[in-house]
């Protein structure tokens, strides 16, 4: 047995780092185990979200939609002759931005005193745990105060089509292309198979997303995801709903995909195949039998609201517990957490996580949907504001879209905020903050924005509420279905 800390965390991706070094600001004695190694087997800190996840999509998507953009450029005045991918440099520039940040972590790890561990963690029991270092050396016991299990998920597998990592691959093989396949077909319309589908679409893929479900986007406003779906079909991405896979064959250059659909039984033949069909907890060789950890009935670690496991002072954080598998959910519950453990009673604002399809548009929405007040029989007014009538959105050429604001009828309290349109990632965090500050939808209707913004949508839609919008013909407020 060696080392005593106050906290060990196992994991160090979005929720495990910021624990460690929230942990380490608050002044205790903090190691961060964590396996995960990058392309040349190096320790690479940052866990899914910056290895494959958040970050390298993001990159793609990004450079994707300036590609995208590109070929729009004449509608703007500009010409550009011989517009071309060079696959391989655009590939560079990713895996640049996901070096430059995960050694950032190193170096936060450094600069905030949280002792960092490349290897493999397991919480024995009693918060001892079991260090095996990537280097081969001798395993450890180490003891702490407290331990944070922070483990992060993995893509859940589908029996009729296994991932080989050659054509048939998982979101991490589809950051990964070496040359854009002509015909990819993609399981799964969630957010994976939305980011992943548009980057390849854009780079010239005929993209054919194939969806179990009847309906779009279950989880988002009815009417945004009604319009971002003809939005997306009207760029190429041909998504096949209520379409079930039963089976797939590979060949040697391409897979053929069974499914079973509007028309009965019919196939695909694709160049490659990405499986998106949603993660699971990475909880496999991570604790004992006898540590008092447990898992609840859907594989997740059990825990309460303040992330506390049946263990004594053992936590667990991220995607590795319930709640939507976020990167700044996850964040947010490894500050509680350390708060907690210095001594601190934070809690995390569950019910006001901002959700974000990094699409063109953006879909971006935070409370309460307009279905689910309904199901809960709260009366609410409703102010909606198109980006076609956005002075902003037209000089930017980036008029699709609406914002939707839901207010509650009884006290005025805004209860719900849709966004479909440009920059909806970076315009949700204007509604997150009225919602934490409890606003009612005239203190937003009362706020100046700066014109011409793209906010100001936000600001005309919480005047619809009150009739009062200026540059839309306002309407009756009710339902915008
Ligand atoms: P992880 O990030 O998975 O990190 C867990 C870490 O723990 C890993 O490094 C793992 O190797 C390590 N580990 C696990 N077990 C052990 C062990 N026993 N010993 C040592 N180390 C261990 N979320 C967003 O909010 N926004 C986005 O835009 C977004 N985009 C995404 C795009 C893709 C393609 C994917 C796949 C995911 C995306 N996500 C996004 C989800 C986001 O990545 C996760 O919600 C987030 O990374 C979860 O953080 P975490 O710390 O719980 O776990
Ligand atoms: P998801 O749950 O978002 O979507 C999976 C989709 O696959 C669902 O629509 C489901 O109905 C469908 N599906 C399941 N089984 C199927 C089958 N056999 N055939 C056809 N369709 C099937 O999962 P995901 O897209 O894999 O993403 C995983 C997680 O990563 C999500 O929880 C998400 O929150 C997170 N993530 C977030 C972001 C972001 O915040 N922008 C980006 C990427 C991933």
């Amino acid at each position: 047995m060696s080392e005593e800390y106050d906290v060990i965390v196992i994991g160090a991706g979005p929720a495990g780092y910021h624990a460690a070094i929230r942990c380490s600001q608050l002044g205790l004695r903090t190691a961060c185990i964590d396996k995960s190694v990058d392309m040349n087997g190096a320790p690479a800190y940052g866990g899914t979200c910056l290895n494959w996840g958040c970050i390298p999509s993001k990159a793609l998507l990004d450079a994707s939609q300036k590609f995208e953009d590109a070929k729009r450029f004449e509608d703007i005045g500009i010409t550009i002759a011989d517009l071309q991918v060079d696959l391989s440099a655009m590939m560079n520039h990713k895996n640049d931005v996901v070096a430059s940040l995960t050694s950032g972590i190193a170096g936060l790890f450094k600069g905030n005193g949280v002792v960092d561990l490349p290897g493999h963690g397991r919480l024995v029991k009693d918060c001892m745990v079991e260090y095996v270092p990537a280097d081969a050396s001798e395993p450890e016991i180490l003891v702490a105060e407290n331990v944070i299990l922070a483990p992060g998920s993995v893509p859940v597998d589908i029996s009729v089509a296994p991932v080989d990592s050659n054509l048939i691959e998982d979101s991490t093989g589809a950051l990964n292309f070496t040359a854009v396949p002509p015909r990819l077909g993609v399981i799964g319309a969630g957010v994976i198979g939305l980011e992943l589908g548009s980057v390849w679409n854009r780079l010239g893929s005929n993209v054919i997303v194939l969806e179990a479900l009847e309906e779009f986007l279950p989880m988002a406003d009815r009417r945004i995801a009604r319009d971002s779906l003809r939005i997306f079909q009207s760029q190429g991405l041909d998504i096949r709903l209520d379409t079930k896979v039963i089976g797939s064959k590979v060949g040697s250059s391409t897979v053929v995909v069974d499914y079973e659909g509007k028309n009965g039984t019919e196939s695909i033949e694709v160049d490659k195949l990405v499986v998106a069909v949603g993660r699971r907890p990475l909880v496999s060789n991570l604790f004992s039998e006898d540590s008092g950890v447990s898992l609840d009935e859907d594989g997740f670690i059990s825990v309460d609201e303040n992330c506390r496991t049946k263990a004594q002072n053992v936590f667990a954080i991220g995607d590795a517990v319930r709640g939507p598998m976020l990167a700044h959910k996850g964040m947010e519950e490894g500050i509680m957490v350390a708060e907690q453990i210095a001594g601190g009673q934070p809690t995390v604002a569950y019910d006001r996580i901002p959700s974000v399809i990094y699409t063109n548009p953006e879909i971006a929405w935070v409370g309460s949907t307009e279905q689910e007040l309904a199901e809960n029989s709260v009366e609410f007014n409703v102010g909606t504001f198109p980006f076609a009538a956005s002075g902003r959105a037209l000089a930017a050429n980036e008029n699709q879209g609406m914002v939707k604001v839901l207010a509650d009828a009884k006290n005025d309290r805004i209860v719900g905020v849709h966004v479909l349109g440009p920059h909806a990632s970076e315009l949700i965090a204007q509604a997150v903050i009225a919602m934490e500050f409890d606003a009612s939808s005239e203190d937003l209707a009362l706020t100046m924005f700066a014109h011409p913004t793209l906010g100001e949508a936000i600001h005309e839609a919480v005047l619809g509420i009150s009739g009062q919008a200026i540059h839309m013909v306002n309407r009756k407020s009710g339902s915008s279905k």
